[in-house]
């Protein structure tokens, strides 16, 4: 039988290719590889898409991410230590962004059914020193609330998005804004990225940054591009080179016409596997109240342990059936922040994931294949 792969790019791309194929032709013809209407285009695109008042394209999602903040240290809207909350379990990306821009991260647990960041996780931690927090979309399940929304508003945190999991995602609760934007458009900022596995995926790296703050989407654009406002005129010295290429705004401006149908066939395949997976060791997703609140980039079941897992994934693979892990070591546990104080605390729930986490196939799954893969699960026993 045929393998089912976790996450088939060409065959991702091949209803549309001819679209792209087009807009690659155009951009490789016009002679304009930086900047011009094909990225300014597709900002606006992105504005009118998510509710934001500003979009700025970046070379990736990190650096979308790092040129929030550094946008409000060299705004003075944060300054050099201030900490920001962000999940225990989030992708490294967050972390380094937080680092990057000279704050301090102060991780706290999730909840252990939504797997994300809670209200109540936000009120335990927050101190005169933290500024900010980051909710991580993670897996594609947007992090807001009503709740959120109260504690952020209670304390006058910023709210940074780590939106590179969740574009066209729509949560319960109205944005700091007052709207009920989509997710990337609900804090003060927000960072997309676009990288070829996203829901919205470029043939190569990508990202965005959301803001409603004109002077925030400034420093962003100028931060992207070496720190100038104007040719040969730079304004702040942490600039760097992280522009949207036109080639990519090209290709993400086809594709994101497909994110509808992109999140209905996601949704479309958890359903499947919430239906059908019934076997007392594996753990199924929460379901949101409202299916828009996910996009289901990753459908994340859990197993008892590190070592049955192991197993599980093997046995799946034996069955033709690809899975991933995101992610089998939380950033706190990373060699690369050995010693670092923010990283010393334990978080019980981050390391119970990180054991037991088992991402099954979505982005190019049928639904006879979903069937397969439930049934699969299905038949696995602990050995
Ligand atoms: C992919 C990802 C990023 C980084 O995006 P890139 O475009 O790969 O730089 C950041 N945060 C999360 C949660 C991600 O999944």
């Amino acid at each position: 039988m045929k393998r089912i792969s976790f996450c088939d790019l060409a065959k991702l791309n091949l209803p549309m290719m001819a679209e792209i194929e087009r807009s690659l032709l155009r951009v490789a013809r016009s002679g304009r590889y930086i900047g011009g209407t094909e990225v300014s285009d597709f900002e606006e695109k992105l504005c009118r898409l998510t509710g934001a008042g500003y979009a700025v394209g970046t070379g990736n999602g990190l650096d979308a991410l790092k040129l929030i903040m550094r946008g409000w240290i060299a705004t003075g809207v944060l300054q050099y230590g201030d900490e920001v909350i962000v999940a225990a379990n989030t992708y490294i990306a967050s972390i380094l962004a937080i680092e990057d821009a000279g704050l301090v991260p102060r991780l706290v647990d999730p909840d252990p059914e939504t797997m994300l960041l809670s209200a109540e996780g936000i009120e335990r931690h927050v101190t005169d020193k933290v500024k900010a927090v980051m909710p991580v979309h993670l897996y594609g399940r947007v992090d807001w609330n009503e709740d959120i929304a109260d504690v952020v508003r209670s304390h006058g945190l910023l709210v940074i998005e780590d939106c590179a999991q969740a574009i066209g995602a729509y949560p319960s609760a109205a944005g700091v804004c007052g709207r009920r934007n989509m997710a990337g458009a609900l804090g003060h900022a927000g960072a997309l990225s676009f990288y070829p596995t996203k829901n919205i995926g470029a043939l190569g790296d990508a990202g965005a940054v959301l803001t409603d703050d004109k002077e925030l989407a400034q420093a962003v654009r100028a931060l992207s591009n070496y720190g100038s406002d104007r040719r040969y005129h730079n304004i702040i010295a942490e600039g760097c080179n992280s522009r949207l290429d036109p080639i990519q705004s090209a290709v993400l401006s086809v594709k994101l016409d497909y994110l509808e149908s992109v999140g209905r066939r996601r949704r479309k395949v958890a359903a499947i596997y919430d239906r059908l997976i019934d076997n007392c060791v594996v753990v199924k997703p929460e379901i949101p109240e409202t299916a828009e609140e996910h996009v289901w980039h990753q459908y994340v079941v859990k197993v008892p342990d590190r070592w049955c897992r192991d197993s599980f994934r093997q046995y799946l693979e034996r069955k033709g059936v690809q899975t991933d892990v995101h992610y089998a070591v939380p950033p706190h546990l990373q060699p690369c922040y050995r010693g670092r104080i923010w990283a010393q605390q334990e978080f019980h729930v981050a390391c119970d994931l990180a054991d037991r986490v088992v991402s099954l196939p979505v982005a190019t799954v049928s639904d006879d294949e979903a069937v397969r893969v439930a049934e699969a699960v299905n038949g696995w026993r602990i050995p």
